[in-house]
């Protein structure tokens, strides 16, 4: 089923998930709902609180962006993408690696905003998901969608993460969402 996308200024987006404990036939109809709600959007990822659900759980797929490649490793071996795509991450835990990197994003729960964002170029993620648990590295846009989605996890939203500069010219275009 997909699932209303909430948008910037509604208070679920600012609120912390609660960690996940006993994955039940609820997670798992979430899960099935935020998958198919992402791809409906044409997205690379969706956070619990973006459908509502103030939840330690995300779903990825980056597998589609072919013009911004990512890269993912396994106990240090690389791995097929496309194996490990869509993704549904709970309670997941990032450790950053120290490289940084700007890159373009853009936020489901913001329409027609993008801005470039510093985030790290490495990452390491430990997540359990519907069969288990899975620990991974990344870089490339799969690291950049990693982060951009443990921070809504955390009600922290990109925007939080731009330049002034850039938020300040972005100030009437999110006052007018806001007001939606
Ligand atoms: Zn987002």
């Amino acid at each position: 089923m997909i699932r209303d996308i909430v948008k910037y200024g509604t208070p679920v987006l600012r609120a912390k998930g609660a960690a996940i404990g006993e994955i039940d036939d609820t997670i798992r109809a979430l899960a099935a709902d935020m998958i198919e709600t992402m791809r409906d959007a044409d997205g690379v990822g969706l956070a619990a609180q973006q459908v509502g659900e103030r939840l330690q759980l995300a779903v990825l797929d980056v597998s589609h962006a072919e013009e911004r490649p990512s890269a993912m490793w396994i106990k240090g071996e690389p791995v097929e993408l496309r194996a490990h795509m869509p993704m549904v991450l709970i309670n997941p835990v990032l450790e950053l690696g120290d490289e940084r990197e700007i890159g373009v994003e853009g936020c489901l729960s913001f329409p027609e905003i993008t801005g470039d964002i510093d985030r790290a170029a490495r990452v390491k993620a430990r997540a359990r998901t519907l069969e288990g648990e899975i620990e991974f590295e990344a870089t490339g846009l799969l690291a950049r969608a990693l982060q951009h989605e443990a921070d809504h996890l955390n009600g922290i939203l990109f925007i939080d993460r731009m330049s002034s500069a850039a938020k300040a010219s972005l100030a009437g275009k999110l006052k007018r969402l806001q007001r939606k």
